[in-house]
């Protein structure tokens, strides 16, 4: 069932990632002399043998490979192959083992985060559009809904996209056909012909899900072309394990990209968003002019750590694909018991069932309850909700002192 991810044992994660390190340049060892870059300063950072010895992760860091541009084709900087190797594997797991893709058919890397990655999703094809349709920029649309993340409203500015955003129905945080339809007929009056389309796979207020069949049904009506983008910043490592039959997959063909942050429920170190996309997409951010770097630059984000897409690498490695589905069975029953709990005292909420994120009605969150259980409101200075989110460490006898604390209605 998985074609690459495999559960490892500490000893071989460690033996991997050390084989992976001997393959990179070493700056002590060999005669490099033209790269701006060393390992990090031995002064501030502990570099003694015994101790890195027993720490793959920290050696990587100190190590300081660069991963500058794209490792799913073409070439590659040739100093820091053997990481870049965990790294070209860290993307085919994602793409097919978790994503449902067919082997070799997605190209990727580990960007700075989800901002990133969505925000490198759209300029492909704002390319895409601009250069093989032909397309002038005022006839491309950013289509998105308004529980999207801000990330849409930097592309759209960065990029000089004009955002529509897609309203829900009343006390729904669900679109419709009538809502999607409204805001792609305001797009066409406005004489936009091509539609960058973000489908959410968990938002990061509500983990609600977009249902990507209207959208499907409302493009293919309105005759327009379109580009989908599936932005899994907040529920890529959770959600295709909640909802194994999703249609957010790459096996379905209307998806041509994703976004997934490790750096969320993977719990992994900032710095690791994941870029997923079809094959023959990526070249149309290529910067030739790149031309110092070894195999050009497909990437926004120029230099980039290398122990990044080793860390992700590990913790994939370590908890195996069943653990994974463990650890996320476990989350899902915690979140199961809140709602369970909330509903018996009559507090109003909202909560996906395939998600960890439960908002609360602000009516039900005294002021002081919200600041002292870090509660999060979806805006600071006029809170309507506000979120839990069901971590690790955000175990049953925590929330249960949450529980004790809100306001009862009533
Ligand atoms: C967090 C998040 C992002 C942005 O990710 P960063 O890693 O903070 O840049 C984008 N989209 C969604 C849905 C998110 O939850």
């Amino acid at each position: 069932m998985y074609t690459y991810w495999k559960k490892k044992s500490p000893q071989e994660i460690r033996e991997r990632v050390f084989q992976a390190l001997a393959e990179n340049v070493d700056y002590r060892e060999s005669n490099i002399l033209g790269i701006p870059a060393s390992y990090l300063d031995e002064k501030v950072f502990n570099q003694d043998a015994t101790f890195l010895s027993n720490a793959p992760y920290i050696s990587t860091l100190v190590q300081n490979p660069n991963h500058i541009g794209c490792h799913t084709l073409g070439k590659s900087e040739s100093f820091f192959r053997g990481t870049q190797e965990i790294e070209r594997e860290l993307i085919e797991i994602c793409a097919v083992d978790i994503l449902k893709a067919k082997q070799g058919t997605i190209d990727g890397y580990v960007a700075s985060g989800g901002t990133e990655a969505n925000i490198q999703a759209i300029w492909v094809y704002r390319n895409y559009f601009m250069q093989s349709q032909k397309a002038s920029r005022d006839e491309i649309a950013l289509l998105c809904s308004v529980d999207s993340h801000y990330s849409m409203n930097k592309a759209a500015n960065l990029l000089g996209l004009d955002l529509y955003h897609i309203d829900f129905p009343e006390g729904s945080r669900e679109w419709s056909e009538e809502h999607i339809r409204m805001a792609v007929e305001k797009a066409k009056q406005e004489q936009r012909k091509y539609f960058i389309v973000v489908c959410n796979m968990m938002t990061t207020m509500f983990g609600s899900v977009d249902p990507i069949d209207p959208m499907l049904a409302v493009l293919e009506e309105s005759g327009c072309e379109f580009k989908l983008h599936v932005d899994g910043a907040y529920g890529g490592f959770y959600y295709p394990f909640t909802d194994p039959d999703s249609r957010l997959s790459f096996e379905n063909p209307a998806i041509s990209s994703f976004t997934l942050d490790a750096h969320k429920m993977a719990q992994a170190p900032y710095g690791t968003g994941i870029f997923l996309i079809r094959k023959e997409h990526i070249q149309y951010v290529n910067t030739a002019e790149a031309s110092y770097v070894e195999g050009q630059d497909f990437t926004l984000i120029g230099s980039r750590s290398g122990a990044n897409s080793v860390a992700v690498w590990m913790i994939l490695m370590k908890n195996g694909p069943y653990g994974w589905q463990e650890k996320v069975f476990i989350l899902q029953k915690r979140a199961e018991w809140m709602c369970e709990q909330l509903q018996s005292m009559g507090i109003v909420f909202y909560r996906h069932a395939c998600s960890n994120i439960i908002t609360i009605d602000q009516n039900y969150v005294p002021v002081e309850v919200a600041s002292r259980f870090g509660l999060v409101p979806d805006n600071h200075s006029k809170p309507n909700w506000f979120k839990i989110v069901i971590m690790e460490h955000v175990t049953v006898e925590k929330l249960q002192l949450l529980l004790d604390s809100l306001k009862q209605p009533e």
